[in-house]
């Protein structure tokens, strides 16, 4: 059993968004195509899943960290997740670019949920993003400059 399940799951699970097999192969097509453009534009992500958890889908990379992760009950609901989160944190990048001036918007005021493990810390001192490799992040060395740096813990808002 998986915690995050819960989160997705339940009574107003249902059906899915899809009615017919045309549309699931329409949809798996765009999903390919999106990803190739998403890879492309040189944007790091992370897609993978322990059965009955659901889909966890992250934007970032193990070197340079990550800048959130979402658990998404169906593979269909990756790419718009993965689309808000780009126009999020990578407004600037060629994929953002191409998407839909009303998914930016929504995903200006979006939350998104900050990386259990692995969240991007950016080093003072030279500007470069270290991934933490822990829970909580109190201090890490820059791999970029090798400065020592230390974390304020994060304001409660
Ligand atoms: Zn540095």
């Amino acid at each position: 059993m998986c915690s995050q399940f819960s989160v997705v799951s339940g009574p107003a699970r249902g059906r899915g968004r899809w009615e017919s097999a045309s549309d699931v192969l329409e949809s798996s097509v765009d999903l390919a195509a999106e990803l190739q453009r998403i890879y492309e534009s040189e944007i790091n992500v992370r897609i993978g899943w322990f059965w009955d958890c659901g889909i966890e889908v992250r934007l970032g990379d193990d070197i340079n960290g990550f800048l959130a992760e979402e658990f998404v009950p169906s593979i269909g609901e990756v790419l718009p997740w993965l689309q808000e989160a780009i126009a999020r944190f990578y407004p600037d990048s060629t994929y953002a670019k191409t998407l839909d001036p009303e998914l930016r918007e929504r995903a200006a005021r979006r939350l998104f949920t900050p990386p259990r493990t692995g969240a991007m810390a950016i080093c003072p001192h030279c500007g470069a993003p270290n991934a933490s490799m822990m829970d909580e992040l109190i201090a890490f060395v820059c791999r970029h400059c090798g400065a020592p740096v230390e974390v304020k813990p994060p304001k409660v808002q």
